[in-house]
């Protein structure tokens, strides 16, 4: 089905980052949908693996590139993903990560000044920060450390959604900004140091799970589908929905009841171990999803329970 919004022609799309989890995923369902898909990526947190299957396909062309430099390529649609997304990826070269964010941004917006194209950004709900509105809507402005660790991730994200409204307000550009919270599924990299896939792998190996800190803490896990359908639909929406729209699974988890989940859904005699909780890790994380249901009418439908055994079943065929 091609969206309404595209006038029913196929449209040429550019996925920066997509080879990674969430453009890997995107550029397969933008196929499924008749575009032409430029995905662009440098392979910093990503391999061919996710993509091979697509490079047979006519309208798919990869191009390997950093998005800190300039791109000159004539395209209707830009999906901005390219960013290291795991805080063990983005805390290596925490430099690197902010110039990807905010020359990134730069470089996608000016390309979307010149084509004309409507340009999505993924933020992240590491814009909130260690949030102390809970549940968070997309009207909180956040309680981030400037300074820490994850300022590199989470500043240049903002930075990056700062640039977009004011290329919205300075150069009327058409543009959508998601904030995607937690989300998890297959193409997860085994070693990525995310929780979903840190657990799974642990539990299937039979090593110990490692909870950071007492595992009190809660995240809202969304599966990949549900968080591509909601990208698509917020990049078709109608041009006055430029968004910040969260978008994540308001099923609110303690990490222990995660792990306790993967140990049941595996079967697996690993055992849990503590180990301290890293600098800045928020406490608690919940989407505020009324904007997403009453602008994209959009919800995620896969709960935990169904999302976790698709997920288990890719780790274990790696
Ligand atoms: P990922 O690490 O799997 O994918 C990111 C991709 O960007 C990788 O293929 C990587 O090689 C590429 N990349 C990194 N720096 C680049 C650069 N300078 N130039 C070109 N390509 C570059 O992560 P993901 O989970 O798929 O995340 C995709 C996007 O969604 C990121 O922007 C991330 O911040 C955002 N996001 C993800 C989540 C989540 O839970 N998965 C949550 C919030 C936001
Ligand atoms: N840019 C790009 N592709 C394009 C057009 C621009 O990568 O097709 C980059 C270019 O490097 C520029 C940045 O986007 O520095 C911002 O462009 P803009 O036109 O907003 O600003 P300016 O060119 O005046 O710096
Ligand atoms: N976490 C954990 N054990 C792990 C990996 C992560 O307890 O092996 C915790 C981490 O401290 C955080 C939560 O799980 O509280 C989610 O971590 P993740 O890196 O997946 O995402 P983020 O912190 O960016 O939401």
């Amino acid at each position: 089905m091609i969206p309404a919004a595209s006038g029913g022609g196929p449209l040429r799309v550019l996925v920066t980052g997509g080879a990674g989890f969430l453009g890997s995923h995107l550029c397969e369902r933008l196929l499924e949908q008749g575009h032409d898909v430029l995905c662009v990526d440098n392979f910093y947190t990503s391999t061919r693996r996710n993509i091979i299957p697509l490079l047979e396909h006519p309208n798919f062309e990869l191009k390997r590139h950093d998005v800190t430099f300039p791109l000159y390529v004539e395209v209707d649609r830009i999906y901005n993903m390219a960013c290291p997304a795991s805080p063990i990826h983005y805390q290596r070269d925490p430099v690197q990560t902010t110039k990807t964010s905010v020359h990134g941004a730069i470089n996608m917006l000016g390309l979307a000044k010149r084509t004309g194209a409507r340009i999505l950004q993924a933020s992240t709900s590491e814009v909130y920060g260690d949030p102390d509105i809970h549940p968070q809507p997309e009207s909180y402005w956040g309680n981030v450390n400037p300074i820490g660790i994850r300022s590199c991730y989470d500043e240049g994200k903002r930075c990056a959604e700062t640039l977009f409204f004011d290329y919205w307000r300075q150069h009327k550009l058409p543009i959508k900004v998601a904030r995607i919270f937690n989300t998890y599924g297959p193409r997860m990299l085994p070693n990525d140091g995310r929780v979903v896939s840190n657990f799974i792998v642990q539990a299937l190996e039979g090593r110990d799970i490692t909870i950071y800190g007492d595992g009190s803490q809660t995240r809202s896990f969304c599966y990949v589908d549900d968080l591509v359908e909601g990208l698509m639909r917020l990049m078709e929406s109608s041009e006055e929905v430029t968004g910040p729209v969260n978008l994540g699974n308001p099923g609110e988890f303690s990490i222990k009841q995660l792990a306790e989940k993967v140990i049941e859904l595996t079967g697996s005699a690993s055992k849990i171990v503590y180990k301290p909780l890293p600098q800045d890790d928020p406490t608690q994380r919940k989407p505020d999803i009324s904007q997403a249901k009453e602008k994209l009418g959009w919800e995620p439908k896969v709960v935990l329970e169904e999302g976790l055994p698709k997920t288990i079943s890719f780790f274990k065929a790696l």
